[in-house]
């Protein structure tokens, strides 16, 4: 079975290339830490909102009127594409614009980009590494994971974030532990509170985990310096680079390889990615300015 990311990916809600932006609604806004939030949406065209499909890992652009866009994962389950939710940092002028809307509206391009490999090896091990915000595209593939639980072998989700209280979907986190389907080890960078667990970088847990190298694809999604040292250590491992698999953010625009802005050597990480197979960019991952 081959383990390049699946191909055939849902048709954007605008069109191909296009720049206009859709209308949805916000129906829900739950605040996962100080600084973040997941906002519930729809489509308010129900037509769109039915047709509406997206592979775990792709993204939206996100408009605010007046301000601008920004790339931003989908966080909800794939299965149910209708409901989106964007779970998003406030780090400028439109994430923080999303959370000030008078009416609730905001204009969604999408879905664009190159999802996580859905096609798995039977019966391979899947081990996730996340950190911080890096963990939102990473929840639908977990759903995914749950809902076909029993095409893969161990499912493993580390990670990793500044102290307990930056956790992102921390319910759900102890959730998906106490039922046992996936293991899931958190770290902190500072032990806050009653913390009891570990702390150092979300490498650091690697140790905890026996991981079967050539049966093991890693997905990671985090801080550049994570995707690099997560990415390096799971090959100092052992595990072939065709099964290492990284989300990279850069700065976008178009959405659909017109605009350059995210050009990543001769990939455009909006189009190309954001999602790549370690053995595809090999050779210029962890370069600067390229
Ligand atoms: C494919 C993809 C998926 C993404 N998914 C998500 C997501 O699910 N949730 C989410 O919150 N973000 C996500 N991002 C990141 C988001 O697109 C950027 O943070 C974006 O720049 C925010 O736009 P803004 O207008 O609010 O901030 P900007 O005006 O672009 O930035 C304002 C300031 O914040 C700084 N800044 C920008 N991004 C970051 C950052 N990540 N960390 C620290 N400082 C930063 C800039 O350097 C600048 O100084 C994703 C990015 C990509 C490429």
């Amino acid at each position: 079975m081959s383990m390049a990311p699946a191909l055939d990916r849902p048709e954007p809600v605008c069109g191909m290339d296009s720049w206009m932006p859709v209308p949805a609604r916000i129906l829900k806004v739950h605040a996962e830490n100080f600084n973040t939030r997941t906002y519930t949406m729809q489509f308010v065209d129900p037509d769109i909102a039915r047709r509406y499909r997206f592979i775990p890992g792709q993204f939206n652009m996100v408009y605010v009127p007046g301000v601008g866009e920004a790339a931003i994962s989908m966080s909800s389950n794939s299965s149910h594409p209708e409901i989106i939710e964007h779970t998003i940092r406030k780090v400028g002028s439109v994430t923080r614009a999303v959370d000030h809307l008078e009416d609730g509206l905001v204009g969604l391009r999408g879905p664009f980009g190159r999802g996580w490999p859905l096609e798995q090896r039977p019966n391979h091990d899947v081990v996730i590494g996340a950190g911080g915000i890096g963990i939102a595209p990473l929840r639908p593939m977990v759903y995914w994971l749950l809902e076909h639980r029993g095409q893969v072998g161990r499912v493993v989700l580390l990670y990793g974030c500044r102290t307990p209280e930056d956790r992102v979907f921390a319910a759900e986190l102890e959730q998906w532990d106490r039922e046992g389907s996936i293991e899931v080890l958190v770290t902190v960078d500072n032990a806050t509170g009653d913390w009891v667990g570990p702390v150092g970088v979300v490498t650091n847990l690697l140790p905890r985990i026996k991981v079967s190298a050539a049966r093991t694809i890693v997905l990671v999604c985090g801080p550049k310096v994570l995707n690099r040292v997560a990415a390096w250590n799971f090959l100092q491992l052992h595990v072939p680079p065709n099964q290492v698999y990284v989300s990279l953010e850069r700065n976008m625009n178009c959405g659909f390889r017109r605009c350059g802005h995210c050009q990543y050597g001769s990939k455009f990480v909006c189009a190309d990615g954001p999602v790549f197979c370690f053995s595809e960019i090999a050779d210029i991952f962890g370069k600067e300015e390229i």
